[in-house]
């Protein structure tokens, strides 16, 4: 399959990622794709963009190096409703909204954005999550830190029309999620979107341009289990932009 975009990556606005707008858009031109989205983490991350980042889109040109350039955001889930860190209102001019729990950032500072509860509320913050206008994709939902029911998942994200990541990076043994468990947590999704007919995105998470469309793991994972190619919105822009709150007014 021919993944054509990349749809969740950070600049160094970020606080702890390491490239520019132009270099990411490059390095997605060199590796073959059409189109990428540049999508900074919400306040809740320190060393983050300020909200006043994400109202100026509209200086940006969204076509660079002859890819197609989406400027979005992850958001931070806060609590167990599904709260956000970020609101409407400063979110207007977004192409592309994630919504992610992060249960700590930095180098055993343990800052939390999100303090993991039981299944239940785990599930229930998610759900709560993909009723929001600004969430087009839960980024990573295969962190094993926040155990959720799969098959609830499952069904509200097609319910919400709503967008499953599969996420490299969470693959990287040096990231927290890769320390053990993503994969398996991938499996047992991924089993209940055929089931259900659920779409999902495969993502790099890239904090660096190298990093940019980087899928071989998860490509892998998708053969290994012979996962319907037509669930997957990477091999079509259409059907990718037909999940964006954006391009859908
Ligand atoms: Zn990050
Ligand atoms: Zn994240």
């Amino acid at each position: 399959m021919d993944f054509l975009l990349d749809s969740h990556s950070h600049t160094f606005m970020s606080g702890h990622a390491y490239n520019t707008v132009q270099e990411m858009a490059l390095a997605a031109k060199e590796f073959g794709l059409k189109a990428l989205a540049i999508t900074e983490h919400g306040p809740t991350i320190p060393g983050t963009c300020a909200p006043i980042y994400f109202t100026n889109f509209n200086v940006i040109d969204r076509r660079m190096y002859g890819i197609e350039l989406l400027m979005g955001i992850e958001l931070n889930i806060v609590d167990y409703q599904g709260g956000l860190d970020l609101s409407s209102g400063s979110l207007r001019k977004i192409d592309v909204g994630i919504a992610s729990v992060h249960p700590n950032v930095g180098n055993g500072e343990n800052y939390p954005a999100y303090i993991p509860g039981d299944v239940k509320e785990n599930t229930r913050a998610y759900l709560g999550a993909m009723e929001s206008p600004d969430v087009d994709i839960i980024g990573h939902p295969d962190d094993p830190r926040v155990p959720v029911d799969y098959e609830a998942l499952v069904k509200g994200a097609r319910e919400n029309h709503v967008l499953l990541e599969l996420n490299a990076s969470s693959l990287d043994p040096m990231n927290v999620r890769g320390k053990g468990g993503a994969a398996e947590n991938m499996k047992k999704m991924l089993a209940f979107c055929e089931r259900y007919g659920t779409h999902v995105i495969v993502n790099s998470d890239a904090h660096c341009a190298c990093a940019i469309g980087r899928f071989d793991k998860i490509a892998a994972i998708l053969q290994d289990i012979h996962f319907p190619e037509e669930l997957v919105v990477n091999r079509d822009l259409t059907l990718y932009k037909s999940f964006l709150h954006r391009f859908r007014k």
